[in-house]
């Protein structure tokens, strides 16, 4: 079981967490991963902001961000395992070096290699409640770690993983994976199931609902993940129709062509302009910005009439954006180009959905949408189950309403 930082935002919520998880482990052995109250994660960042420039722009690790922002789940997995207790519940709290929940040293989005969970599952098995800080790792040389902003999903899909649990229940406040953002649109549906692969493209497009990360490792492993409300008294809502399972392709009988609408706000597009037309231009454009590791997303490359006339578009993630300048800036004789340009000003909308393989017209619905309600379209990129198209960001609830309505997934 994972709870979320709403669901934990306080000593009430808490509370109502601990019934949920007396009444879970009255029936079998539970893990339970926990995120920090809700905004702590934010106002640690904003705490080690305010303590100086990041220690990347200096050249230096970024372990000290990791020691701060960690430290909001240790609070609330103590407090979870203290009010367990009160109720007459054994149970302990587990912080991710205690079990060790081992990553590598990339520090503010680290990857877990391994979780040797012995001990763990001791104590499981011994009938303890294990109450665990979700974010958070150790490398091998003893240094605190955290999996990125959202990250106690993965933590709590890679222990279900490794503990070989029998499902990862992720508790939220939503009762589901939804169409699109129910924030944004009163009208999404909940999805009774849906796909690993969509959902993977979902939460990578934007739908915060889950962890990337949490659901590549649930897929890589066979993890059946269901999303639900934590936001309920034990024995409510409760069957298997609540929530959202999200598992492979074959277990949905439902065939729908697009399962959801996405949108990201966290893009800057880079243009750049006279580049010369002739083999290596690219190489020599993104060699150094993988190398840099900074993700390019979308990349457009316009032909050129002329020599020197050729355009060249890619998207970065906003807080990438002032780093790839920089890198590309540094190369410009190299790569030959005249000009350059950044905007932060555009979203990405994307739609998902595993029938387009076998369906044509997607691509034809989502532009006839967008030019319907006069929303421009700046770049393009597909793959075989998903079309995003980035424009203006002022245009964005107008797009994910539109495109939910194009393909009928509107609530009736
Ligand atoms: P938690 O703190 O529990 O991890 P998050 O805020 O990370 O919760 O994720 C839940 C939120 O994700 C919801 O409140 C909702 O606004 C947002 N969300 C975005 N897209 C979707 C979607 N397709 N379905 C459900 N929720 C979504
Ligand atoms: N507390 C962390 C964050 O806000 C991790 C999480 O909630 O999943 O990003
Ligand atoms: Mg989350």
């Amino acid at each position: 079981m994972k709870f979320g930082g709403t669901s934990v935002a306080d000593l009430e919520r808490i509370r109502r967490v601990a019934r949920l998880v007396a009444a879970e482990a009255a029936t079998r052995p539970v893990a339970v991963v926990v995120s920090a109250m809700a905004g702590k994660t934010n106002e640690l960042v904003a705490w080690t902001d305010a303590a100086g420039p990041a220690a990347e722009s200096l050249g230096l690790s970024d372990d000290e961000y990791d020691t701060v922002v960690a430290s909001g789940e240790q609070v609330t997995a103590g407090l979870l395992a203290m009010t367990l207790r009160n109720m007459g519940i054994p149970a302990r709290s587990w912080l991710g070096w205690q079990i060790p929940i081992l990553t590598d040293a990339a520090h503010g989005r680290a990857r877990i290699d391994e979780i040797p969970a012995e001990a763990l599952t001791a104590a499981i098995d011994g009938g303890e409640v294990a109450v665990i800080a979700g974010f958070q790792g150790v490398t091998r040389e003893g240094r605190l770690t955290t999996l990125g902003r959202g990250g106690s999903d993965t933590t709590a899909v890679a222990l279900a993983a490794a503990v070989k649990a029998a499902v990862c229940d992720i508790y939220t406040d939503v009762d589901g994976v939804y169409t699109t953002d129910p924030r944004i649109e009163s009208r999404a549906r909940r999805l009774k199931k849906i796909s690993y692969e969509e959902m993977l493209e979902m939460a990578s497009l934007g739908a915060k609902v889950l962890h990337t990360r949490s659901v590549e490792m649930a897929m890589a492993h066979g993890v059946p993940v269901r999303v639900l409300s934590s936001f309920v008294e034990p024995g409510e809502g409760q069957g298997p129709d609540v929530g959202t399972l999200v598992c492979e392709e074959e277990e949905i009988m439902e065939k729908r062509i697009v399962s959801g609408v996405t949108f990201s706000r966290d893009e800057a597009k880079i243009s750049l302009f006279g580049l010369p037309d002739h083999p290596g231009v690219s190489s020599r454009l993104f060699g150094p910005l993988a190398e840099a590791n900074v993700n390019v997303d979308m990349i457009v490359q316009s032909h050129a009439r002329a020599e020197g006339a050729a355009n060249m578009e890619f998207t970065v993630g906003k807080r990438d954006a002032a780093r790839a300048v920089e890198i590309v800036r540094a190369a410009q004789a190299e790569i030959g180009f005249a000009d350059l340009s950044v905007d932060e000003d555009v979203a990405k909308v994307s739609v998902i959905g595993v029938g387009m393989r076998s369906h044509a017209g997607v691509a034809k619905t989502m532009f006839g949408a967008l030019a319907e309600k006069g929303v421009n379209i700046q770049v393009i990129s597909t793959s075989e189950i998903k079309i995003s198209v980035l424009i203006d960001a002022a245009y964005t609830e107008l797009a994910v309403r539109a495109l939910h309505a194009a393909y009928g997934l509107d609530q009736v």
